[in-house]
């Protein structure tokens, strides 16, 4: 089935807000199944959304519209795509008694009168109850097309999605759509297509797509079948060839886990406990493991070291080394990593040093060097790499990568058993 997204708001035309909805409203399409050829952004006009809105239609099975379903006079998403698909509003009873009953709850008042349009909805439409807020979701059926029109704000929009509209969704299309994510780090996104070049090109079903992140790549595998159970066999062996194609690199096959989730997990599971030591990401990579609930079992302690002189006094870096080699080089990163260690009576010690810039580089030492050193079980390992992009990814990509070889570390050490 194809479908089309448009984002209504002026907001987002301006640049006032990121459309983030757009970005979750993909993936949970690609998801299904559906395939997204055109996504488009449109302001609080009447003339130019029904352009846009007669356009989508024109060229999809289904258009999904998020955005301008709230009480104000900007608000005419549904008066347009009504009027568009020649549907008649109606006022629904049971969208009035929500209203009404909200607003004597949360607001402890009588529904104003601006409001009353809220329980007007296309004639015949699928009604999405909002449990997060006050506009309904609509689904709206004329001539073989589907219009669903979701609210703005994501917190009352990403529940109604996943519990309301992807049934309804699922109901319009034959047979079953089943998908398996496998994430990795460690490769970027071309070189992850031009491994799996061959699969994607000879395969309709189940169908690859490739989604880049930071310093990972989410790989996401869909199947379409008659049953749950025939989805599930297809997936099987082409799940299987690309995890062994990227062997230690996959981290998780699970949607919801993270690396970070990962990381613990894996430091719970093997009982070790973790002490970070960073310099240019500034407790950023505390911060991750820190999100994790249950973090506080294998968390020892953060040092952030940022200048030479806490180098030396917290983590016993040795003068010698930072006057020979630099706060930024191997040497540095190793006698962090293993000072904080020593100084926590951890078990393992993450040490990150770098140039993030956008000052402080050199010739020998360009902004985006990184050396991420990880001690455990007597040894120390460094890796060095050279990122790309301002101040803030710089720091992201080195948490990402400091998480990924603390995963490594620990894999190489425990997987045998
Ligand atoms: P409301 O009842 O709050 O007016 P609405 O359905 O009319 O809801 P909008 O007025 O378009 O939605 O947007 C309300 C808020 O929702 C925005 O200020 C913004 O914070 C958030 N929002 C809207 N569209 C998007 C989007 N595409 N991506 C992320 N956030 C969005």
């Amino acid at each position: 089935m194809v479908v089309e997204l448009i984002s209504v708001g002026t907001e987002l035309l301006l640049g006032n807000i990121v459309n983030t909805n757009a970005r979750y409203l993909s993936e949970k399409c690609a998801m299904l199944g559906l395939s997204v050829y055109y996504q488009t952004t449109v302001g609080d006009n009447r003339e130019r959304m029904a352009g846009v809105i007669k356009t989508a239609l024109d060229r999809a099975d289904m258009i999904i519209l998020n955005g301008g379903l709230g009480p104000t006079e900007d608000d005419i998403t549904k008066e347009v795509c009504a009027e568009v698909m020649g549907a008649r509003l109606v006022e629904d009873p049971t969208v009035k008694a929500h209203l009404e009953e909200w607003y004597k709850l949360r607001m402890k008042s009588e529904l104003p009168e601006s409001n009353w349009g809220q329980a007007l909805v296309p004639e015949g439409a699928v009604i999405f109850e909002n449990h997060n807020g006050t506009a309904p979701g609509l689904a709206v059926e004329k001539d073989g097309k589907i219009a669903i029109l979701l609210p703005g704000p994501p917190g009352e929009m990403y529940p109604m999605f996943e519990e309301q509209v992807c049934p309804y969704i699922q109901g319009k299309q034959s047979g079953i759509i089943r998908s398996q994510m496998i994430k990795i780090c460690g490769f970027g996104e071309s070189k992850v297509e031009e491994m799996l070049l061959d699969l994607i090109d000879s395969q309709t079903n189940p169908t690859i797509a490739t989604y880049a992140k930071t310093k990972e790549v989410h790989i996401r595998v869909t199947a379409r079948a008659e049953t749950d159970e025939e989805a599930k066999k297809i997936l099987k062996p082409v799940v299987k060839e690309i995890k062994k194609r990227f062997g230690n690199a996959v981290y998780t096959t699970d949607e919801n886990e993270t690396l970070e989730d990962v990381v613990v997990r894996l430091l719970t599971k093997y009982d070790l406990t973790v002490t970070t030591a960073e310099s240019c990401t500034g407790g950023l990579l505390a911060g991750r493991l820190v999100n994790v609930p249950g973090a506080s079992e294998v968390f020892r302690q953060g040092f952030i070291t940022y200048s030479n002189k806490a180098k030396r006094k917290q983590l016993d870096v040795s003068k010698t080394t930072l006057r020979k080699y630099g706060a930024v080089s191997e040497q540095t990163a190793k006698e962090m990593a293993t000072g904080g260690v020593f100084a926590t009576d951890a078990d393992i010690c993450i040490a990150v040093t770098g140039v993030a810039g956008p000052d402080g580089g050199t010739p020998e030492k360009p902004v985006g060097l990184v050396y991420i050193a990880c001690y455990m079980k007597d040894s120390v390992q460094v890796e060095e790499y050279h990122f790309n992009g301002n101040r803030e990814k710089v720091r992201e990509q080195t948490v990402v990568q400091a998480l990924d070889l603390l995963r490594r570390s620990v894999l190489s050490h425990y997987k045998k058993d």
